[in-house]
């Protein structure tokens, strides 16, 4: 073997010994197919940055189009078994009940589930949905409302007072980690400068046992509602764990090294409850 060659091989190793093993490797099952978004331009992207770290094998399963027939339907059944977390980029027609309670029964049985963006507004007649995600794009009587005041202290607003789901035009935006000791939120900076993207706001639901990690201020000035809107949260159901991230309208936002970190930390945390990827080095820290 000439020198170069032995440098190569060494490298290889090198390289094969700081990515996992096969047997380390989470099983991803990203679900789209319908959406008020552009999933065919989020689900490619997202796909790739859990696959860069080589802690995921990632498959994708797109549903049936809106209003497609009723056989189109009876054969979508996910396999929830197969996989450890399942990320949600899907915001349509409700599925059958029979995939609503198998992925039920996966999720108290341990699963992990990453709730992105829109998909936090699917199935709100699904009962045991909003208790998942814990908030929704829905109106003020839908449930109640759920925001940070100015000493970090969670403010919980009845439903039917305040406002409901909104956002006012895209913009850069500060976002601020709440807990910094967090699996998914360790070693992030504390606050840094998210992408133009659409900070949501006026959220409703039942918000039982979420625990809130990321925060926003949504600037009056901005269309905002003068408050700390949260942005990424956990939630418990069963033996499993859920992990909300609201941020990432678009691949753009979705990219975003901060964005991405929460997504891929956010699987990899919702599928075993630690997290083994390191923190990123390119997220955008606020100029003050
Ligand atoms: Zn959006």
């Amino acid at each position: 073997m000439t020198r170069t060659y032995s440098i190569i091989a060494a490298l290889a190793l090198c390289f094969a010994a700081a990515a996992y093993a096969a047997a380390d490797k989470i099983s991803v099952l990203i679900i789209d197919g319908q959406n008020n978004h552009d999933w065919k331009g989020t689900t490619p992207p997202i796909k790739d940055m859990l696959l860069k770290t080589g802690r995921f094998n990632v498959d994708v399963l797109t549903s049936p189009p809106a209003n497609a027939p009723k056989a189109a339907w009876d054969s979508f059944r996910p396999d929830f078994a197969k996989y450890q977390v399942v990320l949600s980029n899907y915001n349509g027609e409700p599925w059958p009940d029979e995939v609503n309670k198998a992925f039920e029964k996966f999720m108290t049985d341990g699963g992990g589930l990453v709730v992105y963006h829109a998909a936090n507004n699917a199935f709100l007649p699904w009962t045991e949905w909003t208790k998942m995600v814990g908030l929704l794009w829905a109106d003020p009587n839908f449930g109640d409302r759920i925001t940070v005041d100015d000493a970090g202290k969670t403010v919980r607003t009845p439903k039917g007072q305040g406002p409901g789901a909104g956002h006012g035009p895209q913009h850069p935006y500060e976002v601020l980690v709440r807990d910094p000791d967090h699996a998914i939120t360790k070693g992030l900076p504390q606050k840094w400068t998210h992408a133009k993207d659409e900070l949501y706001h006026g959220q409703r639901g039942p918000g039982l046992n979420m625990h809130i990690l990321l925060t926003a201020f949504s600037d009056p000035k901005q269309g905002g509602t003068d408050a700390h809107e949260p942005m990424a949260w956990t939630i418990p159901c069963g033996k499993g764990r859920v992990f909300v991230n609201l941020l990432g309208h678009d691949a753009s936002s979705v990219s975003d090294p901060g964005c991405a970190a929460l997504m891929i930390r956010g699987a990899e945390w919702a599928a075993t409850g630690q997290v083994t990827i390191a923190p990123p080095n390119d997220i955008q820290k606020p100029a003050r």
